[in-house]
């Protein structure tokens, strides 16, 4: 039997969790805000056509969980949440982003949006004209613009550091990668990616990303079918989540697996130790992709300095590192070992608040 909603959150300690209805231009949307120890919940909005409300709502509830441990890992003022529309992503407009903004407005900053799957600067430029808990506005209104190529240097730069642990060298020359969707964040990466020398595959359920990625770089295309069986020795997941599970891991060859999509474990514990007992490093989600949010928080907290921001997202290359050795000392999975270090810090930091 499916796990119920108030289980869910029960389970993951979500603070909050709000649903917003407006039949006049028809939004449906979830934000859902799990931990604010740290800061206000910043996390970006996603629209996906979801087959289902209470898919839409387990998606919101995992991906705010995530965006709490990525703030935390990262040494961010933040907390975590993240909101979801459900809709086809075709829909939108003018009004949908505008009384969403309204709704975002009436949480008065606990939640800070920014983009995700699906949205764009153009989506928070209308939110913006209705709240100022908004990010990754564009930079003719001051903002930061789009966070993914800082999500894809910083994926970049921890793939680095993976192949630095497996074969004891940053070099990508020649190693075969395969980058899962190449949308925003995709394209950025599969650019860094090609520069460094890598033979870079590439795949995508959209023909015009592919296309434009194509002509772009020297890549070779498969298809989501082939998408597995071939043999590569880095898998970087830059679509939706969930993709490391009892269906894939039988099949994976990869040695690495690094990627900027958020909650790639299906199963966290599960799967997570899966593929360790494969004998493939992997990289906890939420730290190698928070190169996104180091740039919209600076933003949200009004300290936005480009070289700054960049110098943070390089350090994700040895907060990697440090994970890799807290999981090996601790005999732990990356993913826990990271999980155990974002909690430490939320819990320091809470025993501060409440001297406070
Ligand atoms: P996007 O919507 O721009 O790109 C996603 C791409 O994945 C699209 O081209 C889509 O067609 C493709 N896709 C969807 N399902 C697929 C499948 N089954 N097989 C192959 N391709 C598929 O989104 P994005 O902003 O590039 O984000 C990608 C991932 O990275 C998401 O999981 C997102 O949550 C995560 N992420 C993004 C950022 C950011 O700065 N944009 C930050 C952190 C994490």
């Amino acid at each position: 039997m499916k796990e119920s909603i108030f289980d869910q959150i029960e389970r993951l300690e979500h603070e909050q969790v709000v649903l917003c209805n407006d039949k006049h231009t028809g939004l449906k949307a979830i934000i859902a805000i799990h931990d604010t120890t740290l800061g206000p919940a910043l996390g970006g909005t996603r629209m996906w056509n979801y087959s289902s409300h209470e898919d839409a709502i387990t998606d919101a509830l995992r991906l705010s969980r995530g965006m709490t441990y990525k703030a935390a890992i990262s040494g961010l003022n933040l907390g975590g949440g993240k909101a979801v529309i459900i809709g086809d992503p075709s829909t939108k407009s003018e009004e949908l982003w505008r009384r969403y903004g309204k709704f975002v407005n009436s949480l008065n900053g606990k939640y800070i949006t920014a983009e995700d799957v699906n949205t764009s600067t153009k989506d928070m430029e209308y939110i913006h004209m209705e709240t100022k808990h908004v990010t990754g506005i564009p930079h003719y209104m001051g903002g930061s613009g789009d966070p993914s190529p800082f999500t894809a240097y910083g994926t970049f730069c921890g793939i680095k550091a993976c192949a630095n642990k497996r074969w004891g060298s940053d070099d990508l020359t020649g190693k075969k990668i395969m980058v899962q969707g190449v949308g925003h964040v995709g394209q950025y990466l599969v650019d860094h990616l090609c520069k460094a020398g890598a033979e870079v595959f590439i795949c995508d359920i959209n023909d015009t990303k592919l296309k434009e990625t194509k002509v772009a770089n020297k890549v070779t295309v498969v298809t989501p079918e082939e998408m597995f069986k071939t043999a590569v020795d880095i898998y970087a997941p830059c679509a939706m989540g969930e993709t490391i599970n009892d269906e894939t891991i039988p099949q994976l060859t990869c040695e690495i697996i690094a990627g900027a999509a958020n909650n790639q474990l299906k199963v966290e514990k599960t799967h997570g130790e899966a593929i360790k007992e494969k004998g493939i490093l992997y990289a906890p989600d939420f730290l190698i992709n928070a190169g996104g949010l180091m740039n919209v928080g600076a933003e949200a907290y009004n300290v936005y300095n480009k070289d700054k921001v960049t110098a943070d997202v390089e350090g994700i290359y040895d907060r990697l590192h440090m994970i890799f050795n807290k999981a090996e000392a601790e005999g732990m999975t990356n993913q826990a070992a990271a999980i155990k270090m974002a909690e430490e810090r939320i819990a320091a930091v809470g025993k501060i608040n409440a001297v406070l």
